[in-house]
């Protein structure tokens, strides 16, 4: 994941009046989960130029590594904004570019966040020639984004994807799937009447949960063998109840000693990317523990 912010530059040589609608569309009430456009201007040559910020992201696919099996309210939290967005750039309402799925992301705060290059948007033209720059309102433009056009799509058909992707991974027993996957497929190329469709769907399947990056305790010791081992090798037992309450006390014995060495071994969490060691930990609650019996002496 990407864990500064950065920003892009691009130019609308190859479409200005689309360019225009897309930065309109930017400029006012584009809600929390577009990439925010910071200035725009001319580049060098003359033609319509923005920067945008690019806030630190882990692509979706990511995200949903590390989420593990979502539950239908995380789901709905990741998806609702997706088929917002892709409605209403289905309806018109809104100018989406082009957008490649590594380019849909979930920030720190487990909010999508989209990143979809404007249309008629090329690399920023360098500033070797005077000619038509107009000082007061240039914009000084680093190299952007490469431009990708062979894996460039459809925007908001790459929205739709996505949100099917997010679906894919909840429980498929979750009832409901079984009326939500069909509906989202049809709407991958379908009107904006379909994405709407998936969207009261999905409205309707759970009340939203936050995103958690806490991995779950499960995927702290992934080959589940000592959940196994203690529910199998029980021979001659006719008890199943004893069995399996031995098995489960094993098990969280075991989690709890798994858990213990994680976090010996790997450190405690510190947001989502980062440990902190376990030493450096206790070190800083027995100085700031003596801080604070200090401050109280001084007193
Ligand atoms: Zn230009």
């Amino acid at each position: 994941m990407t864990t500064i912010d950065s920003t892009d530059h691009w130019c609308g040589a190859s479409d200005p009046p689309a360019f225009a609608r897309w930065l309109a569309d930017r400029s006012a009430g584009c809600g929390a989960h577009l990439v925010p456009v910071l200035r725009a201007g001319r580049c060098p040559s003359g033609h319509p130029a923005v920067e945008v910020l690019r806030p630190p992201v882990r692509a979706l696919d990511e995200a949903l590594d590390v989420v593990g099996t979502p539950t239908e309210g995380v789901a709905v939290t990741l998806t609702v904004p997706l088929l917002q967005l892709a409605a209403r750039a289905r309806a018109g309402a809104l100018e989406l570019g082009a957008l490649s799925v590594e380019e849909i992301g979930v920030d720190e705060a487990g909010a999508v966040l989209v990143a979809d290059r404007p249309p008629g948007a090329v690399a920023p033209c360098r500033d070797d020639s005077a000619s038509g720059t107009t000082p007061a309102e240039s914009v000084t433009v680093p190299v952007g984004r490469p431009t990708r056009s062979p894996r460039d799509a459809d925007g908001s058909r790459q929205l739709v994807l996505a949100a099917r992707t997010v679906w894919d991974r909840v429980d498929a027993r979750t009832p409901v799937r079984e009326v939500l996957d069909p509906v989202l497929d049809a709407a991958v190329d379908g009107g904006a009447d379909d994405v709407r469709a998936a969207l009261a769907l999905v409205l309707a399947a759970s009340p939203p949960r936050p995103v958690r990056w806490t991995r779950p305790l499960g995927a702290l010791f992934d080959d589940g063998a000592t959940f196994d081992d203690g529910a199998t090798t029980a021979p001659g037992q006719d008890a199943r109840a004893a069995a399996a309450s031995t098995a489960v006390g094993t098990a969280a014995g075991a989690a709890l000693v798994a858990l213990a060495r994680d976090l010996v071994e790997r450190g405690i969490p510190v947001g989502s990317t980062r440990r902190l060691p376990v030493r450096i930990a206790l070190v800083g609650t027995l100085v700031t523990g003596g801080l604070v019996a200090a401050a109280v002496g001084v007193r």
